[in-house]
C-alpha cells in the first residue's frame, strides 16, 4: 500500500484509486503502518474519543486551577453562563467544550494531543458539541464518529507533511491554526460526507490562523493556549458555515498549507514557543515569569 502524500491532490487521487472514501483509506492506512486491523484502529479511536469526553467532563465538574493561576475554571464558568449574548447551541457548546478540555490539559490531566496538547481541545471540542446538538445518537464506538476523526487525521497529516504541527517550528498557527483546520474538515464532512468540502472548510479556516505568533507567557502552555482553543474552534465553525453556502476558497488548500510554510519560516524565533517575545515579554508575562522562577511562592497549595 503506498502510503505517502505530500497534498490534498496526492491523497485524495489515492483515496480514488483504492476505491474506498477519505476516512476509509486513512483507517486502513493506519492499519497498514501499524501493523494492526481495520477493527483494531478504530477501537484505537475510539479509546482515545473516550479520553477526550472523560477531560471535557471533568474541565466543566471540578473547575481546573493551575499552580501559576493563569488557568482558573474559565470552562466552568461558560458551563454556567445562564444567559449568553450569542444564542447558537452549536457555537456556545464548542466553545465551552474546547476551554474544558484544554484546561485540564494546562493542568497536567489526561488528554489526547489533537494534533498537540496546547490544542487539544478543538478538534474534540467540536466533534462532541456537534455530536451534543446535532447527532445524538453518535458516540465514542460510532463509525460515523471515528470517520469524521479519520478525515480530521487527513488534514492534519497533509498540514504535517507540507508544513509542521510544531509550535515551535511554525508558531500557533501551525497548532492551534492546524487543528481548527482539521475540525472545520471533520465538521464539514459529518455535514456533508465529501472530502473535497472537509479540505475547504480547512483551507477557509486555516487562512484565517496564518501568522499566528506562539508566545506563551511563561513558556506556560496556558496564555495565550487555552482561551485561543475556544477563538479557534470558532473560527472552524465561521469556516463550516461559510463552506456549507458553497462559499470556495479562493486559494486552494495545498496552497494555503505552504503558505502556512513559508510565513512560519520567515517568523522570528521569538514568536515560536521560545516565550521571548509578544504576550510572553510584557509587564504581566515576565511577572508571571519572575514568579515561576521563584516557585510560585502565592499559589494555593504551596
Ligand atoms: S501559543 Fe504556542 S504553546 Fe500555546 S497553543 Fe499555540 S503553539 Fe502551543
Amino acid at each position: 500500500m503506498r502510503t505517502s502524500f505530500t497534498s490534498e491532490a496526492e491523497l485524495l487521487e489515492l483515496v480514488a484509486e483504492a476505491g474506498r472514501d477519505l476516512p476509509g483509506w486513512m483507517i486502513a492506512r493506519e492499519a497498514f503502518l501499524t501493523g494492526r486491523d481495520e477493527a483494531a484502529v478504530r477501537d484505537e479511536i475510539a479509546r482515545r474519543l473516550s479520553i477526550t469526553r472523560t477531560a471535557l467532563a471533568r474541565g466543566f465538574k471540578e473547575p481546573q486551577r493551575s499552580v501559576s493561576g493563569l488557568t482558573e475554571g474559565a470552562a466552568a464558568k461558560l458551563h454556567a453562563q445562564v444567559n449568553p449574548p450569542v444564542r447558537d447551541e452549536l457555537w456556545n457548546r464548542a466553545l465551552a467544550y474546547a476551554v474544558a478540555i484544554n484546561e485540564v490539559s494546562a493542568c497536567g490531566g489526561r488528554i489526547v494531543a489533537f494534533p498537540t496538547a496546547g490544542s487539544s481541545g478543538i478538534v474534540p471540542g467540536l466533534l462532541w458539541a456537534w455530536r451534543d446538538e446535532r447527532e445524538g445518537e453518535l458516540s465514542a464506538s460510532s463509525p460515523r464518529l471515528q470517520d469524521a476523526v479519520a478525515v480530521a487525521g487527513a488534514i492534519g497529516a497533509v498540514i504535517a507533511a507540507r508544513a509542521t504541527l510544531s509550535g515551535a517550528a511554525g508558531g500557533c498557527q501551525a497548532e492551534c491554526g492546524a487543528a481548527a483546520a482539521m475540525g472545520s474538515g471533520a465538521l464539514a464532512w459529518l455535514a456533508s460526507g465529501d472530502a473535497g468540502r472537509a479540505f475547504n472548510a480547512a483551507a477557509l479556516s486555516l487562512k484565517n490562523s496564518l501568522g499566528l505568533a506562539c508566545d506563551p507567557v511563561a513558556g506556560l502552555v496556558e496564555v495565550p493556549c487555552v482561551k485561543r482553543n475556544a477563538f479557534l474552534a470558532g473560527n472552524a465553525l465561521v469556516a463550516l458555515t461559510l463552506d456549507s453556502a458553497g462559499i470556495r476558497s479562493a486559494v486552494p488548500f495545498d496552497e494555503v498549507v505552504s503558505a502556512m510554510k513559508a510565513i512560519g519560516d520567515m517568523m522570528s524565533p521569538q514568536l515560536k514557543e521560545s516565550a521571548e517575545g509578544g504576550l510572553a515579554m510584557t509587564p504581566t508575562g515576565l511577572r508571571v515569569k519572575a514568579a515561576m522562577e521563584a516557585g510560585f511562592p502565592d499559589a494555593p497549595d504551596s
